[in-house]
């Protein structure tokens, strides 16, 4: 079993690196949401037991929550993804793809789809919306990956220095390091 998982672990967590470095460029094009904040009672949140798993969509990961809620009648499970700093003006890219990733691993593994996902910073709860686009952007970005790590080289998408210096992966990227 280790041996299926490991290569979706290590998609995801690249998918988070992704986000990561890409994500403050994307939020221009794609008008990421800037979320609503919500009151939010956690007396109900249940940890996830185990992570979930898509092999249809290649993804895994484990909300920190996952909160019961019923829906138009249907008993939907809502992820919830904890960060320890307060909010930021506005969330950030990898935050939303992170959270938005979850719901896409809810929707496969209990066959609902939730309709939000809660982004919970220390002094506020955000609720994001799991739209169409949101879900596309995470698939997208899946695929790229997926192909990204067929491929022989790895051209860079950003002409920030600082980004470089802080990479974990300066040592291995050659040329195309700008430091
Ligand atoms: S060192 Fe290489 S991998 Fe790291 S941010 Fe710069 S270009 Fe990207």
């Amino acid at each position: 079993m280790l041996e299926i998982l490991l290569p979706f672990a290590l998609l995801l967590a690249a998918l988070g690196l992704f986000v990561l470095f890409w994500g403050r460029r994307k939020r221009g094009e794609t008008g990421l949401p800037g979320g609503e904040v919500i009151y939010s009672d956690t007396r109900d949140w249940e940890k996830p037991e185990k992570p979930l798993f898509s092999r249809r969509y290649g993804l895994v990961g484990r909300p920190d929550y996952l909160v019961r809620t019923v829906e138009d009648g249907v008993s939907v499970a809502i992820p919830v993804e904890v960060k320890s700093r307060k909010r930021p003006t506005e969330p950030y890219p990898s935050h939303i793809l992170q959270l938005i990733t979850y719901c896409l691993l809810v929707e496969d593994n209990f066959g609902a789809r939730p309709p939000y996902g809660l982004l919970r910073y220390a002094d506020a709860t955000l609720r994001i919306d799991y739209t169409d686009e949101l879900r596309r952007q995470v698939l997208d970005i899946a695929e790229a990956i997926r192909i990204a790590r067929q491929a022989k080289d790895v051209a860079r998408r950003h002409e920030e220095p600082n980004r470089c210096r802080a990479c974990g992966y300066r040592h291995a990227c050659g040329d195309e390091s700008l430091v």
